[in-house]
């Protein structure tokens, strides 16, 4: 393991295989060093930096990286593909937890709850009622990304009587309209809910004529990774008006966030919290463990991202 996790990974794990706890050793290059001829799995995070092309050389016996997080942008998967190894990731476990995070942060930041709930708790009430909020009636929502969390989300969203639309890059069979380009997704709608994955394949997806093109009621939904949105972009559109607020769990340097994104008074700002439930982390934990220890009972992992699924036999 390279960085502590939820106990009930090297619990499941421990009567199956030796765990080596990384994060633990003293001096971690000469622990790689000694241990590499006999590590044949690594469980890591998304959380916890990137497992590259540096360690799967340290590691000629490694067969399988077992990722916490459905999102395994972390980890370098052609490297990993080109040597044979074997890449899991957690997906389907979470979708519930997240899409229910997704909803909350789009009410808070519509509603600007967290705004109301600092006004309260600074004695501001007596003085005057908090001012008049925007609101989720008659609004059009796209989603960028109608994956599994992006299906769960409208789902929920149906529950609100509010239009729904989506962008990625092919169309699916479901009833809501499909918009081949995300410009055009945003010119249509005036919530914008990013649900894709991250990578250099979306980088900076949203930026500055994406946002212009949400307008000045719109709203900005990012839970999915940081890399999508432009920060600067962002910080910009949302301190000239060019949009009306956004709600973020995920950054692009994460745990920093940028000192102008936190002092606008019209952002939500969460610390990457969509899936972070103790259940759910727990639930994510035993898929992690589950797929190291069918790969060496049965050769077959349970969820192999699909750019190492090939190699399974
Ligand atoms: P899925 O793979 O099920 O869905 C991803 C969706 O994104 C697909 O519909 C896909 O459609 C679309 N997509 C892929 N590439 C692009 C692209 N270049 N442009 C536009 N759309 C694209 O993933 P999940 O729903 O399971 O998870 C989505 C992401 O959410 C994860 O990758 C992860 O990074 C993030 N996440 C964040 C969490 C948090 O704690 N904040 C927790 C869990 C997930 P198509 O193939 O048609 O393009």
């Amino acid at each position: 393991m390279t960085a502590p996790m939820r106990p009930v990974i090297g619990d499941t794990l421990a009567p199956h295989v030796t765990v080596h706890r990384l994060w633990e050793a003293p001096d971690q290059p000469a622990t790689i060093r000694a241990l590499a001829p006999r590590i044949r799995g690594v469980a890591t995070s998304t959380l916890f930096g990137r497992v590259d092309a540096a360690l799967f050389d340290a590691l000629p016996q490694l067969e399988i990286v077992a990722s916490f997080g459905v999102g395994y942008d972390n980890v370098d998967v052609a490297a990993a593909a080109a040597r044979g190894i074997i890449v899991t990731h957690t997906p389907g476990v979470l979708d519930d937890e997240v899409a229910d995070l997704t909803v909350g942060l789009l009410l808070a930041t519509i509603r600007r709850i967290p705004q109301a709930d600092r006004y309260l708790r600074d004695g501001r009430w007596p003085e005057a009622n908090f001012p008049l909020s925007p609101t989720l009636r008659g609004r059009r929502i796209g989603i960028v990304g109608l994956g599994r969390i992006g299906k769960a989300v409208a789902r929920r969203l149906a529950a609100f009587d509010v239009a729904i639309a989506y962008h990625g890059r092919s169309r699916q069979p479901v009833d809501y309209p499909y918009f081949p380009t995300i410009v055009g997704l945003a010119a249509a709608c005036d919530v914008l809910i990013i649900l894709a994955p991250g990578g250099d394949g979306t980088r900076h997806l949203v930026d500055a004529a994406v946002l212009a093109a949400l307008g000045a009621d719109g709203i900005l939904v990012n839970v999915a990774r940081g890399s999508l949105v432009d920060e600067a972009a962002l910080v910009a559109a949302l301190a000239s008006g060019t949009i009306l607020a956004a709600g973020l769990d995920v950054y692009a340097d994460e745990p920093r966030v940028p000192a102008d994104l936190a002092a606008l008074p019209n952002t939500v700002l969460l610390p990457h919290i969509a899936s972070g439930s103790a259940a759910t982390r727990d639930a994510m934990g035993r898929l992690v463990a589950d797929n190291l220890i069918a790969w060496f009972k049965t050769g077959r992992p349970l969820t192999s991202v699909p750019e190492t699924a090939r190699l399974v036999r």
